[in-house]
């Protein structure tokens, strides 16, 4: 009966959090009004120093070189900066190649000897970059055709310290296309209230100033792009989402799974992270961004293991013949023909996996 019941707790509360926490987030956009899309760019566009680390990048590289090239920036504003780290395919030398055919753009191949990872790439890359503003890029993605602008325009205004995009999906798996709908509503939301939780690497704008407060980027934490915006975030400046900053990034067809692990494995690096700093010296951060960061974490860390412990729960009583459990999981079995349920299940599956394989493997 005792393993019954903790089941059904473990089951309910596991399902009640992220919804409350949804209700709370609705509640965050509609009473913190967008302060209007900003898509002026101010008089004077600052300097950008765009720049895209690439590790065998030969498939994605020119597309995306004409992509940052047809941007709606003015091309004397920005320098694009590619750091590459040994690539064994032909990236750099495809990079020469674009230069030479495209005029009016300021375009720099930084090659690191060996290979020292994105975060090491990034440092290097930012030694030599001139800009005020410092937006990273992976290859593997796309912008529309405003996104810097928009982008700038938001690191223009007071109190913002770093801007993201919305993740505007390409792919064939339908899990991914929901994940993105119901995280990239989170996002927007928290980024109304005070800072997103997560940002992403398809667009991570940050004012220039504040990565050198913060020492450059993290080395020891693998989810570079949310966990530099954290830094930024505590000290207390908004690290946002704005609903017109978009983005697409390509999903990879093969190692899909692995590749979910290993994001979802950085993600908790980051939230354990923030989590320690938020014990030792939580005062000193900006109250919005605590309370968005103990949801998050809760999400991310604790609640993916009520799933998981209260189902194998739920199963074991049911074996017995107990009854709730047994309409419980007859409900789980119909609700799993709606895709956002599925999508759900994968994820907290995901998230656990990810954190057991984060004991031995941190990469
Ligand atoms: P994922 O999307 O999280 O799986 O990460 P990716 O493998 O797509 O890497 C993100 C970006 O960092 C891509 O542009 C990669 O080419 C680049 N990258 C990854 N590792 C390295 C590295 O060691 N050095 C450099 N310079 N770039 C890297
Ligand atoms: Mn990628």
């Amino acid at each position: 009966v005792l393993i019954e019941e903790l089941g059904i707790a473990f089951i309910t509360m596991h399902f009640l959090t992220p919804s409350i926490y949804y209700v709370v987030a609705l509640g965050w956009l509609r009473s913190n009004k967008r302060s209007g899309d900003k898509t002026e760019l101010s008089v004077d566009p600052p300097l950008v120093s765009v720049i895209i680390p690439t590790y065998n990048e030969a498939k994605a590289i020119i597309q995306k070189l004409n992509n940052v090239y047809s941007q709606d920036y003015p091309r004397d504003r920005f320098e694009v900066i590619i750091v590459d780290s040994g690539s064994t395919d032909r990236t750099v030398e495809l990079i020469h190649e674009w230069i030479k055919g495209h005029d009016g753009i300021n375009v720099r191949v930084i090659e690191e000897g060996a290979r020292m990872g994105k975060m090491h790439a990034l440092n290097t890359a930012l030694k030599y970059a001139k800009g005020d503003i410092i937006v990273i890029t992976d290859a593997d993605s796309a912008w529309t055709q405003d996104s810097l602008r928009n982008a700038v325009t938001w690191l223009m205004t007071d109190g913002v310290g770093a801007v993201s995009c919305n993740k505007i999906p390409r792919t064939d798996k339908d899990v991914e296309a929901e994940y993105r709908s119901y995280y990239g509503l989170l996002r927007i939301a928290e980024s109304r209230k005070f800072s997103s939780a997560i940002f992403h690497g398809e667009l991570a704008a940050y004012r220039r100033d504040l990565l050198e407060k913060i020492g450059g980027f993290p080395m020891d934490v693998g989810a570079d792009d949310s966990h530099t915006a954290g830094l930024i975030s505590m000290l207390g400046y908004r690290a946002i989402i704005p609903e017109n900053v978009r983005c697409i990034e390509y999903v990879p067809s093969k190692g899909y799974w692995m590749w979910r692990i290993r994001r979802a494995q950085h993600l908790i690096q980051h939230f354990l992270r923030i989590l320690k700093y938020m014990v030792t010296n939580g005062k000193e951060l900006p109250r919005d961004y605590r309370q968005i960061m103990l949801y998050e974490s809760y999400l991310h860390l604790i609640n993916p293991w009520l799933f998981v412990i209260g189902f194998v729960l739920v199963i074991i009583s049911a074996m017995h013949g107990a009854i709730i459990p047994i309409v419980l999981i007859l409900i789980g079995m119909v609700l799993l023909a709606i895709r956002f349920f599925r999508t759900w299940i994968t994820t907290q599956v995901i998230l656990v996996v990810a954190s057991i394989r984060n004991l031995w493997n941190k990469e």
